[in-house]
């Protein structure tokens, strides 16, 4: 096994496991997989995309290794998190003589892990799952911390389990086919790590940030090990988000009405949206008298450098009023009590959680179109 190869901690007592971050790990799966498994034989759940450029390699491991698969790919998309698919799926691992012990393999971007994960809970009331993540946003979030779930008319992610996987192999070398906007959208989490709670970081992706981009592999691999240490730590110290794990929705609140009003399409991605939402969360912290305004100048800039929107203008389309948007926060699942909770911040790195946010500060802020 590569010295290439990174290795994250997830501690959650009986339910541990580790992330393990560096290249060719598809293309070596078989020998990471192999010690879990109960008898010699897999199931890989991907999406059509993942599936023509990664899927053989992954094959090609798994024969090596003497590991017998079967793979289905399902359509790629957001959409495919749906109770439709979720069936479909839970059906076909029935199908195909999936056992309790038994490991399904999630390859894929977080649509993928979301819905197999969910899948891999409820089938025979729980199988285990390795999480293969492909975009850099999956292998930096969505693969870590054993949320999984599907979407529903009523909202985002609103049916699901914490479900935790039994490994994670967060693979370098697929980010090589991943699109340029994709690989931002999950630059953007990478960047939230550092705002949350560890400036060191974001001075070190201010310095890294062209490396990071260009493909540099030990960049990409310090960058996802220091996100993935991050969320772990959190994950472990609140796994079913009672209190900090909340803090991993800095820029959410604003993202996701920024997300609802561009009807959670192609036009405007989830990171994008994290992006400006963070950036405006800063924003909103200065305004309060929180946070000096010169982080706030840095967090923009940043953002902007990379090529991600940082201000409301930066968002496609028509956006609704700041009153329209205020409504948009408040369908977020986070609400407790009717009220938002927000992320704000007293520097880069010191972020807080709080559910008293001046609502006239607030409007103001959303008025103001150009910030
Ligand atoms: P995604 O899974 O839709 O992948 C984005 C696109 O990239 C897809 O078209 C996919 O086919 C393609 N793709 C994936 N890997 C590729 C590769 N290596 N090369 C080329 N193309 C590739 O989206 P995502 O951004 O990875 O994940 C978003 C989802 O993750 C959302 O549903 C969100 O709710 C969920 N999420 C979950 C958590 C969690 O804690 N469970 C956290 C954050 C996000
Ligand atoms: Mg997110």
């Amino acid at each position: 096994m590569s010295a290439d190869v990174k290795t994250v901690q997830v501690a959650l007592g009986e339910r541990s496991y580790e992330i393990k971050v560096g290249p060719k790990l598809i293309a070596n799966a078989g020998q990471y997989l192999k010690p879990l498994l109960r008898r010699a034989r897999v199931v890989i759940v991907t999406d059509e995309n993942v599936a023509a450029l990664h899927l053989p390699a992954l094959e090609k491991s798994l024969d090596e290794a003497g590991i017998h698969h079967d793979a289905i790919g399902m359509p790629p998309g957001e959409g495919t998190k749906c109770f439709a698919e979720l069936q479909r799926l839970s059906e076909w691992l029935l199908e195909t003589g999936v056992e309790r012990g038994d490991l399904v393999i999630a390859l894929g971007g977080g649509v993928i892990g979301d819905l197999t994960g969910f899948a891999a809970s409820i089938v025979r009331r729980g199988v285990d799952f390795a999480q293969i993540p492909t975009t850099l946003l999956s292998q930096v979030d969505s693969s870590v911390g054993g949320k999984t779930g599907i979407n529903t008319p009523q909202g985002k992610n609103l049916v699901g389990a914490f479900y935790q996987p039994r490994i994670v192999l967060a693979d370098t070398s697929a980010l090589e086919t991943l699109p340029k906007r994709e690989l931002l959208a999950g630059y953007a989490e990478v960047v939230k790590y550092g705002l949350i709670n560890d400036r060191t970081f974001f001075d070190w992706l201010e310095v890294n940030l062209d490396r990071i981009v260009s493909g540099d592999v030990a960049a990409r691999t310090y960058a996802i090990v220091k996100s993935c240490e991050s969320k772990a730590a959190i994950v472990a110290a609140d796994e079913r988000e009672s209190n900090v794990r909340a803090l991993l929705n800095l820029g959410h609140t604003f993202g996701h009405a920024l997300e609802a009003a561009t009807g959670f399409s192609n036009r405007f991605v989830h990171g994008e949206g994290v992006a400006v939402g963070m950036a405006l969360a800063f924003d909103l912290s200065v305004r309060l008298g929180l946070c000096p305004g010169q982080d706030a100048v840095r967090v923009r800039r940043h953002l902007e450098r990379a090529g991600l929107p940082c201000r409301l203008a930066d968002v496609p389309g028509e956006l609704p009023n700041a009153k329209g948007l205020i409504e948009l926060m408040g369908q977020d699942k986070k609400v407790v009590d009717g009220k938002l909770t927000f992320i704000l911040a007293r520097g880069i790195g010191e972020a807080f959680i709080t559910r008293n946010v001046d609502a006239a500060a607030l409007r103001a802020l959303l008025e103001e179109r150009e910030t």
